[in-house]
């Protein structure tokens, strides 16, 4: 089943996710519950074709599809219909004396028709982990997958109008085209998780409506390590982190700052932790992804010139894979440092201390993510007051993510707003103030002109 459309479907399907809104039915308690029901049990009744798809679409196990993806989504449904009574309840807040007698309180209501735009990286986590958001908010949904992961997007295409309601979650495939006739219509809140080239014509587009926007970027996260810390069990969780989806995570780090002492004891730590993991032939390994498409993968190839290769392995273009690969003694300059390298290469980069780290960081765009390898406090402190970061992580990688109160999200270019727990709900979501106030006692007199000397002093 394809979802693609014509240019006249995309304002037909906003129309239509807005008379539906307009009618109310989303913002019952009881529909959004049903919904999270539902969209759970697609994921729990489909497990296996998910499984494939994200098999299909990235070589991903289904040990880490479950891991990465589908656990993370249920979680999020999970938390929600745990917690959606209390993220209902209105909000009392403190009236002023002066303005008594009155009542203020907070309601959160939900935006109307929300825009959600995913990436091919996780395919699926980062098209519902936000859908779970804008339904548990009260929100209709139109999701555009990314045509990059075509098999996720064709899964998620045929089972939501199955497990969800119609009438108020769409799902549209398509690439650039598609994307740019949705961006043309007017949207209560637009969600996009990718690049910051394509951030930018999304915030442009919504700039026109003045619809508020959740961009997900991503950036070059970097990870410095010092000696303080047992460099064979940080050797470990750093390949893991890197090489999980075969590099394609936004929050992977990019690069890594160290001195040069502790890159050559890196060196063997790195090879012995990438054998642990994935074996003498990560080729060979059921739990090692591959390059989403040809162009990733040429791309990717050009960057192993760039420094020399610790961790040694043939690429195979078939089948587009690229060994997990650590470069030592990298130029600052060179061509791998200046993009987001979203791939199976790590590279090192000597510096002088502490100092010259955070100036290094200093002079690039903020990233997604800071990581930071040391049981110093000096050093910690540091980074953390020195640097700026949509998250740090102290002593691991990515696993911010696991804990679902924390924000996720970036901030200057590597994003703005950000989602996952409450955070999702909040995103999708006005907090209406509401203050009441009986007409009488006629207190507001105090207030009224004339202005006498008096009421100066209020
Ligand atoms: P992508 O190519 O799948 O693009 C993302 C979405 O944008 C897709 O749905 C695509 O159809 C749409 N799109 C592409 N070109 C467009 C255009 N010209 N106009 C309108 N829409 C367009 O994914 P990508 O951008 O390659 O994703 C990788 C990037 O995303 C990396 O930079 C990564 O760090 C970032 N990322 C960030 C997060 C996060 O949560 N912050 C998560 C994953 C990926």
């Amino acid at each position: 089943m394809t979802t693609l459309i014509k240019k006249s479907d995309a304002a037909t399907a906003v129309l239509s996710l807005r008379a539906t809104f307009d009618s109310g039915v989303t913002k019952r308690r009881e529909w959004r519950e049903n919904q999270l029901g539902a969209l759970r049990n697609m994921i729990v009744e489909n497990e296996s074709v998910l499984e494939a798809a994200l098999f299909s679409d990235l070589g991903k196990s289904a040990t880490e599809a479950q891991l990465t993806e589908i656990g993370i989504v249920i979680g999020e449904i999970t938390n929600a219909l745990k917690n959606l009574g209390e993220w209902l309840s209105r909000e009392r807040v403190r009236v002023p004396l002066a303005m008594m007698p009155a009542r203020a309180s907070i309601v959160s209501e939900p935006l109307g028709v929300a825009l959600v735009i995913a990436p091919w990286n996780y395919p699926l986590m980062l098209a519902l982990a936000p859908v779970v958001g804008a339904l548990a908010a009260g929100n209709c949904v139109l999701l555009k997958p990314s045509e990059l992961s075509p098999a996720t997007s064709a899964a998620l295409a045929a089972l939501i109008p199955v497990y969800l309601d119609t009438r108020a979650v769409h799902v549209i495939e398509g690439a650039a085209k598609e994307t740019g006739w949705l961006l043309e219509q007017r949207f209560d809140h637009i969600f996009y998780t990718g690049n910051g080239r394509v951030g930018r014509i999304v915030a442009a587009a919504a700039a026109v409506n003045l619809t508020p926007v959740t961009l997900e970027l991503g950036g070059k996260s970097p990870l410095y390590i010092d000696d303080s810390v047992d460099l064979e069990a940080a050797a470990q969780r750093i390949v893991w982190a890197k090489f999980l989806n075969a590099g394609q995570t936004c929050v992977a780090p990019d690069y890594i700052l160290v001195s040069a002492s502790i890159q050559a004891a890196l060196e063997a730590h790195f090879v012995a932790a990438i054998a642990s993991l994935f074996g003498a032939e990560p080729e060979k390994s059921p739990d090692y992804g591959r390059i989403v498409n040809g162009a990733h993968y040429d791309r990717l190839v050009e960057y192993l010139s760039d420094g020399r290769v610790v961790a040694d392995g043939r690429c195979n273009p078939d089948t587009r894979f690229i060994p997990p690969t650590i470069l030592a003694d990298v130029e600052r300059r060179a061509p791998i440092m200046a993009e987001e390298i979203f791939g199976p290469v790590l590279p090192m980069i000597t510096v002088e201390g502490i100092d010259d780290a955070i100036a290094f960081i200093l002079t690039l765009d903020k990233p997604l993510a800071l990581y930071v390898f040391s049981d110093d406090a000096a050093v910690r402190k540091a980074f953390l007051e020195r640097t700026s970061s949509g998250a740090i992580d102290f002593n691991t990688a990515v696993m911010h993510l696991s804990v679902p109160e924390l924000p996720f999200g970036g901030v200057g270019a590597s994003g703005m707003g950000s989602y996952l727990g409450k955070g999702s709900f909040d995103t999708f979501s006005h907090r209406k103030a509401i203050f009441s106030k009986p007409l009488r006692p006629e207190t507001l007199r105090l207030i009224f002109p004339p202005y006498t000397e008096g009421k100066k002093k209020f």
